[in-house]
């Protein structure tokens, strides 16, 4: 039996139709931007495998850190305990982050990161006495992952429709622009003395269709929250490590959060790791003589000693690599690309490009995920060895930064020829 077959057999895919579906592809190796399959045909990873990837698949640097550190601590309970490679590399990053941060909690996802930095704002409140500031505030079209908390303040959209009934009441407001800033703004003052926390994926939705809006609106409407003493948390799980061109795209406002979350390129994309850090005013609201103002909350792998140095290793090559150059050299290179899909005449609209992020939508069916042209594309940008996964109509690319011009010609060369086939 082919291993297609036995998957087929026992195993249920993570968004992924389970009848009628199309089989999974049996994947047997990676190297840099390629994934390999069982009958030898290579595909150019054009999404870092839902954006992860940062310095390109099976990296021995990262391998051979992750190799030593499993014949050293491969894992230790994080409560009562501590290991060089967390607090090294919480040493590491609190001086990295856009903002002044000064503490580092783990956990190993970036749902579970958003869902800590939630709970974390909320007790901020609780623990000070303040017990009107729950509700949580958050932008239509958001994705924040797929726990209950975090779909909670996800876009009420076909993710979470089974579940609407069960999510807890979110204030929700459009992504700012000149136009409605104003009416927004004073429907937050409406609302400010319940409002614990403000949660937001900075510049870029990413789940939610690649819709980007502009940092100084942004920084407008972070700016009114400040003043208000609003919790910002910046869901940087997807922008963060060099993805928009900076380090954060959190670094493109004046304004910084109080709070960020991080995973996806956190390890390089090579070992699940969140991270929620803090600032200290948030810190110090749970350094109680009072144990009832402790944080309870933690899992199993909290700051596994693994993940911890792969994220470090991670962290080096950023530097080694000067990672942001490369990002604003594929950045230049998808401008170009920008630009001659704009004039080629094609059915698409609303092309945008940031850092590694290219993203239009093809004028065909509805603006939604469950397009089907979404599927289609993938199919056959596969025959072409490249791998797309578009967002319903949405196609997007947002390569490793180890891709080559080379390689990147070929996948602007796949796009081309599946939209003159539309
Ligand atoms: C992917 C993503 C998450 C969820 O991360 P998981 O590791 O898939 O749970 C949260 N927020 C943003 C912005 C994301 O892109």
């Amino acid at each position: 039996m082919g291993l297609s077959e036995r998957d087929r057999q026992v195993i249920w895919h993570p968004f992924t139709r389970q009848k009628n579906g199309i089989p999974p592809i049996p994947v047997t190796r990676a190297k840099g931007s390629f994934l390999y399959d069982e009958n030898g045909n290579a595909y150019i990873d054009a999404i870092s495998s839902w954006w992860v990837t940062l310095h390109g698949h099976a990296h021995p640097y990262i391998a051979e850190k992750i190799y030593r550190q499993a014949l050293e601590l491969e894992q230790v309970i994080f409560a009562g305990f501590t290991h060089e490679p967390a607090v090294q590399l919480a040493e590491r990053l609190l001086p990295l982050l856009p903002g002044r941060f000064s503490r580092v909690f783990y956990s190993d996802n970036g749902s579970t990161s958003t869902e800590v930095a939630m709970k974390m704002a909320i007790q901020y409140w609780w623990n000070r006495g303040d017990k009107r500031r729950k509700k949580i505030l958050a932008f239509r079209n958001a994705y924040h992952g797929d726990t209950f908390g975090s779909m909670s303040v996800s876009d009420r959209s076909v993710f979470t429709l089974a579940f609407h009934d069960l999510l807890f009441e979110v204030i929700f407001i459009d992504t700012p622009t000149v136009e409605n800033i104003a009416a927004t703004c004073e429907l937050i003052g409406q609302h400010q003395e319940e409002i614990a926390a403000f949660i937001y994926e900075p510049l870029v939705q990413g789940a939610g269709g690649m819709k980007m809006y502009a940092a100084e609106m942004l920084n407008q409407l972070l700016a009114y929250l400040k003043q208000r003493q609003i919790i910002c948390i910046a869901d940087e799980v997807m922008t963060g490590f060099g993805r928009t061109g900076r380090l954060f795209a959190s670094e493109y406002m004046e304004q910084r959060p109080d709070i960020i979350c991080l995973s996806k390129g956190l390890t390089g994309g090579t070992m699940a790791l969140g991270v929620t850090a803090c600032t200290d005013l948030i810190y110090q609201a749970y350094c109680s003589d009072d144990a009832y103002k402790t944080f309870f909350h933690g899992h199993s792998f909290t700051a596994n000693p693994i993940a911890c140095a792969a994220a470090l290793a991670s962290l080096d090559l950023l530097v080694q690599n000067q990672s942001l150059q490369t990002v604003s050299a594929i950045q230049k290179s998808n401008e170009s690309f920008a630009e001659t899909i704009q004039q080629g005449g094609y059915p698409i609209r609303s092309v945008r490009v940031l850092g590694t992020l290219l993203a239009f939508e093809i004028d065909q069916g509805a603006d939604e995920y469950l397009n089907h042209i979404g599927s289609v594309l993938t199919q056959q940008s596969l025959a072409e060895g490249v791998y797309l996964r578009p967002l319903g109509n949405t196609v997007y690319i947002m390569p490793p930064y180890c891709i080559t011009e080379q390689e990147l010609q070929k996948v602007y060369g796949c796009i081309q020829k599946l939209l003159s086939g539309i």
